[in-house]
């Protein structure tokens, strides 16, 4: 049997904090870790060489994809 259930309709609340970037609107990079750089190469002794990350441009951190940026949601 199936009833109908009253529930009330929730009020749309005023935006809340991006649960993911918890308000900052940026992200760490997942590309780099959060480290700015990537190890694209090795140097002819095997030590790796880093460059700087695509993803983020060497900035660390990348524009929230929950939030667009905004860190509310
Ligand atoms: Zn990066
Ligand atoms: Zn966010």
């Amino acid at each position: 049997m199936w009833q109908h259930r009253r529930y009330k309709k929730k009020e749309d609340p005023v935006k809340r904090r991006c649960h993911r970037c918890r308000g900052n609107g940026r992200a760490p990079c997942e590309i780099c870790k959060g480290t700015g750089e990537v190890v694209k190469s090795r140097d002819i002794h095997g030590r790796p060489i880093s460059s700087r990350c695509d993803g983020c441009f060497g900035l660390k951190a990348i524009r929230c994809t929950v939030c667009g940026g905004e860190g509310f949601v």
